[in-house]
């Protein structure tokens, strides 16, 4: 199984009380397809500029990753700038530059047109569209997006939510995006808008996931998982992708998608945003085992199991 990913590949340069980096390789697409590829095949659709050089390639070439789709452009990167300077749960963004961003129009390569599951990175929603109304033998789309899209692009990010099946968001976005500050019921008016499940992200806290009446089987209507305690969070750019990428990745690795695969598949995020957030850019995603993720999988079960 393949999942195909858009979204950001970016430049960062990110503050955190354990320090600042510049210019750091990162965005959306990056954190996904590193975290993804520890579990299944992953083809990136993305844009790059000609400050993106084959060492930067390489990172992701090195986990396997299909990087045919990343289309080169002349002029920058996209760049983002953020501190957690006040809060570690969510960055403060100090830039966003979308440079090569702002004329890119998706091209899909033909090679890439079987995926079965799809993952909609943080991105303007009308790229993200634009690729899934492409793709015809998907089984699954996943989505994500952020503040700055629903504060900016509102309508196109509605029209992309009846899209995704399953859309991955941390808890202020939610509110946000519902207009609702009560979480249960900004869940119940963000799966009003299209998506059959909706996880919400609570940082250190761990994630929800709140199904639709009758989606995915029957069963309960919500389920969350806690997050792994960690010792040392340098930096938490990139926990949210990484935790899509851990979650889709896991899903895609299965024979069916139910209830149970979800389920567990939410520990898998957990694990692979717990790991992004020990060091600063995607360094300790470049180099896992598959063994170690294993490992922390079951420290996880045990941190919740209940006789
Ligand atoms: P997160 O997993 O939410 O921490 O995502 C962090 C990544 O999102 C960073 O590497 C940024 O480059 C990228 N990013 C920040 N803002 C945007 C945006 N508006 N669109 C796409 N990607 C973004």
């Amino acid at each position: 199984m393949s999942i195909l990913a858009i979204g950001s590949v970016a430049f960062d340069n990110i503050t955190t009380p354990a320090g600042r980096a510049e210019n750091v390789l990162g965005g959306s697409a990056t954190y996904f397809s590193l975290a993804a590829s520890y579990f299944t095949k992953v083809r990136v659709v993305a844009v790059v500029g000609d400050d993106f050089g084959a060492e930067h390639d390489h990172v992701l070439k090195k986990r396997g990753v299909d990087t045919l789709g990343i289309e080169r452009a002349a002029g920058k990167t996209f760049r983002w700038g953020g501190q957690y300077l006040e809060n570690l749960n969510e960055a403060k963004t100090d830039f966003t530059e979308l440079n090569v961003f702002e004329k890119f129009q998706p091209h899909i390569p033909a090679e890439y047109r079987d995926s079965q599951f799809l993952f909609l990175g943080n991105i303007h929603p009308a790229l993200q569209a634009a690729v899934r109304l492409e793709l015809s033998d998907v089984k699954l789309t996943g989505g994500d997006t952020m503040n700055f899209w629903i504060q900016g692009a509102n309508q196109e990010l509605r029209e992309t939510l009846r899209l995704v099946n399953i859309l991955l968001i941390n808890d202020g976005e939610a509110k946000m995006l519902a207009n609702e500050r009560n979480l249960p019921r900004a869940a119940n008016k963000v799966l009003a808008m299209g998506p059959q499940a909706l996880v919400i992200k609570h940082g250190e806290y761990g994630a929800t996931i709140f199904f639709r009446e009758g989606a995915f089987g029957f069963g309960s209507h919500a389920f969350r998982a806690p997050a792994l305690p960690i010792d040392e969070v340098k930096d938490p750019t990139g926990a949210g992708d990484s935790f899509a990428g851990g979650f889709m990745g896991y899903i895609a690795s299965q024979e069916e998608v139910n209830r149970e695969v979800i389920k567990r598949a939410l520990f898998y995020g957990g694990v692979m945003g717990s790991f992004t957030v020990e060091r600063f850019g995607t360094e300790r995603l470049q180099s896992l085992t598959r063994g170690e993720i294993d490992a922390r999988f079951q420290v996880f079960r045990e941190l919740t199991h209940l006789e």
